[in-house]
């Protein structure tokens, strides 16, 4: 199947769910996770309509952005992956959204670089609610003093927050790791310091899991361009 086929039918299947769970498909956006997939695959996709895309990849990412920049100006490139603070320059002058800050370093890192280039780094917090010790992403108790942090900085604007929950072939098992998270977005959207507004959540196995409890940006690779 084609980039342009499955991408429709994931669009069509993420307002479905939308609209099962109550929510408003505008709400929710599908942010197409191209990493190890060449440039002209995203060309392929930028052709029907994508211009939200997700790498995770600070040196694969960099020309495949120049060269689909160069076909679609108003493309739009999110980073997922980890963060390395030697890349943060790259990072914050390619990435208008980087979903992965987990550590206070990141995070200086990044504000440092922002600084530099008179540029405010829209980030997300990246959250690691199973305490999953190989995996990226902030522990709970970890994530007032980050989220203090950043407020101090001048140059960070929180977002919201980014789950990836442990990897299971049931999405439900981890129905209580999106709850919470739901619940932190939640929580911290109340709170008038911030401009809170983006939940990521949810791959191609567990999207409907994820919307249903709450996320508005679904990272979606294989359903759209294949498997790696
Ligand atoms: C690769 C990746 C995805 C996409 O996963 P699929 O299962 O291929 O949809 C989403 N989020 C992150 C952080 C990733 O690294």
């Amino acid at each position: 199947m084609s980039v342009a086929e499955n991408y429709r039918r994931t669009a069509e299947d993420v307002e479905r769910i939308a609209l099962k769970y109550g929510r408003k498909p505008d709400e929710i956006s599908i942010l197409a996770v191209s990493k190890t997939h060449p440039a002209d695959k995203m060309l392929e996709a930028a052709s029907c309509g994508v211009r939200l895309f997700g790498e995770s990849r600070v040196q694969e990412a960099l020309p495949k952005i120049e060269i689909v920049k160069a076909a679609y100006p108003d493309a739009i490139f999110h980073f997922i992956g980890k963060i390395q603070t030697n890349k943060a320059k790259k990072l914050v002058e390619y990435f208008s959204l980087i979903h992965s800050v987990d550590s206070l370093r990141a995070a200086e890192a990044l504000n440092g670089a922002a600084e530099a280039c008179g540029k405010i780094q829209d980030i997300l917090i990246q959250l690691n609610l199973a305490r999953e010790p190989q995996k990226g992403g902030v522990y709970y108790e970890g994530l007032e003093e980050l989220i203090c942090f950043i407020k101090k900085t001048h140059n960070l604007k929180l977002r919201g927050f980014m789950l990836i929950p442990p990897f299971e072939n049931e999405p439900e098992y981890n129905r209580a790791y999106f709850k919470s998270a739901g619940e932190i977005y939640k929580k911290f959207k109340k709170d008038g310091n911030f401009n809170i507004d983006i939940l990521s959540m949810g791959m191609s196995g567990d999207y409907e899991t994820a919307i249903s409890e709450g996320s508005t940006m679904v990272r979606i690779g294989t359903m759209i361009f294949g498997s790696r």
